[in-house]
């Protein structure tokens, strides 16, 4: 079932999503299957898989010399999907990467989605490849994510890279494209990420999910940004339940966000995290109340392999 009809059969009632992240190559994948199982009482509509791409590690040899190595840290984003399907029989949704793939890699990946009937797709950019800093496109393959969305639209046409034949079979994926009400940390000014949300939406985007924020004003006040740019599709809200102190410093570091001063305060008179999660995630309960009250289409947490604090929280707001 496709995320737009997921929350047209919603009707208003709110719903939530959650977001996986593939283990570590070689770890087991039944732990996090068996921590999110709990979850399924409240009957999440969908689930999506993170990709992470390549990244390039240098390993020292016995003989003194450096050997480099291209290398996928967390594997595993097809498989997973499939093993949530076929294990609690909802949605999974795959993130697919414009980073580390040439286009004919992701025509061959989005084949094997399809076959799956995998009906969703989150089409990403991706971050910069570790240990760089700046995007590179690998040969042949995008810059932007607007350029994998239209592939992937193309694709729901019938229309394959280098295929003449227009009677090809048409994938029918219901594509989603991430957002930041903060704004994305590269984009110059809000105005040219505006733009070219609108661009990845005109290009064949069905719904959007955010960046996560903690401040609900910063997400209300980018979906009427939006509505007043024309961009109509349903805005998922991102959200993530803090749950150490140190989060305080970390995540507006690594996602580029502000943390609101009464957030700041409480976690800060906080003695241990154990209060601090607490803290969280009563304030993430305030938060998704408010969304639903806003009228928010889904609520989706980041769960980071913490799937008790959504749990509390879907206790109290599901
Ligand atoms: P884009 O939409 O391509 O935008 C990237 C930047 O380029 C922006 O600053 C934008 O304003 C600018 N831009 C866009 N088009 C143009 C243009 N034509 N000309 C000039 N500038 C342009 N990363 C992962 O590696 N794996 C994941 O699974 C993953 N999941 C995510 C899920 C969500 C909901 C979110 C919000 C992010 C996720 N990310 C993930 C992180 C994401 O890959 C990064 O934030 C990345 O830096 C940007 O991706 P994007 O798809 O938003 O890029």
């Amino acid at each position: 079932t496709k995320i737009t009809d997921h929350i047209k059969i919603a009707n208003g009632k709110p719903i939530f999503s959650i977001e996986v992240i593939p283990p570590i190559k070689g770890d087991n994948l039944k732990s996090l299957l068996d921590n999110i199982e709990p979850l399924m009482e409240f009957k999440p509509p969908f689930i999506d898989v993170t990709y992470h791409r390549e990244e390039y590690i240098e390993r020292p040899m016995p003989d003194g010399t450096i050997q480099k190595i291209v290398t996928r840290k967390r594997p595993g984003t097809v498989g997973i999907c499939a093993a949530i399907m076929h294990r609690f029989g909802i949605d999974a949704v795959p993130h697919v990467l414009c980073g580390g793939f040439s286009r004919e890699e992701t025509e061959d990946f989005l084949i094997d989605l399809h076959y799956l009937g995998i009906d969703n797709a989150l089409v990403l950019r991706g971050d910069p490849a570790k240990p760089f800093t700046t995007f590179k496109a690998k040969e042949n393959g995008y810059t932007y994510a607007s350029e994998l969305v239209e592939q992937v639209a193309n694709m729901n046409r019938g229309l394959y890279l280098h295929e003449e034949d227009t009677a090809l079979a048409p994938s029918n994926f219901c594509i989603g494209v991430a957002a930041y009400p903060e704004k994305h940390f590269e984009a110059t000014d809000h105005a040219s990420d505006f733009r070219y949300l609108k661009q990845k939406i005109e290009k064949g985007a069905d719904y959007i999910v955010t960046q996560m924020f903690f401040d609900n004003k910063k997400y209300l006040d980018f979906v009427d940004r939006c509505r007043q740019e024309g961009i109509t599709v349903p805005i998922v809200p991102g959200l993530k339940p803090l749950s150490t102190r140190k989060q305080l410093q970390i995540l507006p570091k690594l996602f580029h966000l502000e943390m609101p001063d009464d957030l700041v305060r409480a976690v800060e008179a906080c003695e241990n995290d154990q209060q601090a999660r607490q803290v969280g995630v009563e304030w993430c309960i305030q938060q998704c109340r408010e969304l639903v009250a806003a009228g928010a289409p889904v609520l989706h947490f980041y769960t980071m392999g913490k799937a008790d604090n959504v749990m509390k929280i879907a206790k109290e707001v599901f």
